[in-house]
């Protein structure tokens, strides 16, 4: 791919913890793993951003506002939503995205 830049959304955030089982919270593991992909893709040379870097509440507005104003929406950006699914056999969590 030419020119990839990639926006990394942690999912979850602030006054939405997300999902939550023995002791973890999804909130705080979607900002851990995010974190250390942002690490790893700056380390790579890849352009990369994220949608927020604190446990900080993002309205769906917002959240999507960061994204397209990262890079727009050309070829060559991606985005990774962060979710961390708390089991059981529905496949995924509730997210306000
Ligand atoms: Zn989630």
């Amino acid at each position: 791919m030419n020119n990839p830049r990639i926006v990394i959304d942690a999912g979850h955030g602030g006054t939405d913890g997300g999902s939550s089982g023995n002791g973890i919270v999804e909130k705080d593991l979607t900002l851990a793993i995010s974190k250390y992909m942002y690490d790893r893709f700056r380390e790579l040379g890849i352009p990369v951003t994220m949608t927020r870097t604190t446990d900080e509440t993002l309205s769906p507005t917002t959240r999507v506002e960061r994204i397209m104003n990262a890079y727009g929406d050309e070829p060559g950006v991606i985005v990774i939503s962060n979710h961390i699914n708390a089991g059981g056999g529905a496949g995924h969590c509730v997210t306000n995205v």
